[in-house]
């Protein structure tokens, strides 16, 4: 019998994307609320920032033309702190201003108070000669107004929040939280606190997968369902998945989703729905399969993700595939993972005919060194590290060699 060739990743990746059409529940929510949501329309600005021109300094707001000798001696006729305003300046006169407060009507320039000596009466002198528009802060210069300060389709962070709040907008418009059901299979698995450490029977291991997928799944702002762990048994699996697909927008599921005996995701998949691809030529994560499971009242159907069991494995195919997805379900535009050149400072002498994706961590001298142990089951390689190497098929990776690394911070 001859297998069937892998699909590549460069040849599945397009297909799970375009099946990943944003979902159309919009939500109002607080602009404090909206770190890590995505946008649903531009955001355009109904004002310019800074308003007015206004003080860089604190000091005083002259006419240049009455300071262009050092040693100019000018009458302070008016005080202005942020938060009010000044009024008219006359030729001979200075303003009190402090930073951020608005240049008064006839001033075209600051002096810092450092370049000013206050005299009696009422006088100034400043001891430099001013240039026109020296230390102005101009209208608009941060915004104008009309401008589209963010755009649809982003994913916001902190400083979007703050640029948000600097036009005015207490709230905005974003997309719902994907709804994700989570769960693990495998007999094999225990809940860490339903089992003590020494108590653990012949065979049982922790369940970790689901605990770093739930935390991911979150951080990219889903609403996740952790419907725990399902039985190695074909019924239990099909129930599970009928279940969830009703009220969810994807299911998640880790391990069951090889070809043993034990593994009952795919034909459980098949037969409520489709299974669109299975197995890809990547490693670790070969296992990994996309489909459908259809609802019982709504035409549409839920999106499936069959991450593989090893934890190495879930925990690529999560940053690979997972992530783009559940991303483009919320409308961002940009969902490409960032790869950076960077030097080997280690060996790879045998390559695979998969493309692999091997743990790696920046070192001080701006290399990558290699985890020793590259298995699919070595959770600490993940840890230890901060990325990946993405290494082309049939690649061997020599010391002082350029390859493409992807951050796990992404
Ligand atoms: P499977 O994909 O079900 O064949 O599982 C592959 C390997 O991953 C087996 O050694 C499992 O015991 C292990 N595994 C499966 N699920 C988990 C999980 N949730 N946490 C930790 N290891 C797992
Ligand atoms: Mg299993």
């Amino acid at each position: 019998m001859t297998r069937p060739a892998l699909l590549s990743l460069d040849d599945a990746l397009p297909q799970l994307l375009a099946q990943a059409v944003a979902l159309p529940r919009v939500e109002t929510v607080s602009t404090f609320e909206a770190d890590g949501r995505v946008l649903v329309q531009d955001v355009v600005a109904a004002l310019q920032v800074p308003p007015q021109d206004n003080s860089s300094m604190d000091g005083y707001a002259v006419r240049a033309s009455d300071c262009a000798q050092a040693d100019a001696v000018l009458r302070v006729t008016q005080r202005i702190p942020a938060g009010t305003h000044g009024t008219q300046l006359n030729a001979g006169e200075a303003a009190r201003i402090f930073t951020g407060a608005p240049i008064p009507p006839g001033a075209d320039a600051v002096v810092m108070q450092e370049d000013c000596e206050a005299l009696e009466g009422d006088q100034v002198k400043v001891s430099k000669a001013v240039l026109a528009g020296q230390w102005i802060r101009r209208s608009g210069e941060d915004v104008t107004r009309g401008a589209t300060v963010l755009s649809k389709g982003t994913r916001l962070t902190p400083a979007e929040l703050g640029l948000a709040a600097s036009i005015g907008l207490a709230q905005l418009q974003v997309s719902a939280r994907p709804r994700v059901a989570l769960f693990s299979t495998g007999d094999e698995l225990v809940m860490p606190g339903d089992v003590a450490p020494e108590a653990m029977p012949a065979g049982a291991i922790y369940n970790s997968n689901r605990f770093f997928l739930r935390a991911m799944l979150q951080r990219l702002g889903c609403e996740v369902t952790d419907l725990g762990i399902v039985p190695d048994k074909r019924e239990a699996t099909i129930a599970a998945l009928r279940d969830a697909a009703q009220h969810h927008d994807l299911i998640l599921t880790s391990g069951g989703v090889s070809v043993g005996e034990e593994d009952h995701i795919k034909p459980a998949v098949e037969s409520l729905g489709e299974l669109n691809l299975w197995q890809l030529a990547i490693k670790p994560g070969k296992p990994f399969a996309y489909g459908k499971v259809n609802r019982d009242a709504d035409s549409d159907d839920c999106h499936f993700m069959g991450l593989p069991g090893n934890p190495v494995s879930s925990f690529v195919t999560f940053l690979l595939l997972v992530r783009p997805f559940v991303l483009a379900l919320q409308g961002v535009t940009k969902t490409d993972i960032a790869r950076t050149e960077m030097t080997a400072h280690f060996d790879w002498p045998r390559a695979d005919k998969r493309r692999e994706f091997l743990r790696v961590k920046r070192n001080a001298q701006g290399g990558l060194d290699l985890f020793p142990n590259q298995s699919s089951g070595v959770l600490t390689s993940a840890v230890w590290g901060d990325g990946v190497v993405d290494n082309p098929a049939g690649q061997t990776i020599a010391k002082g060699d350029t390859v493409r690394f992807i951050s796990f911070a992404e």
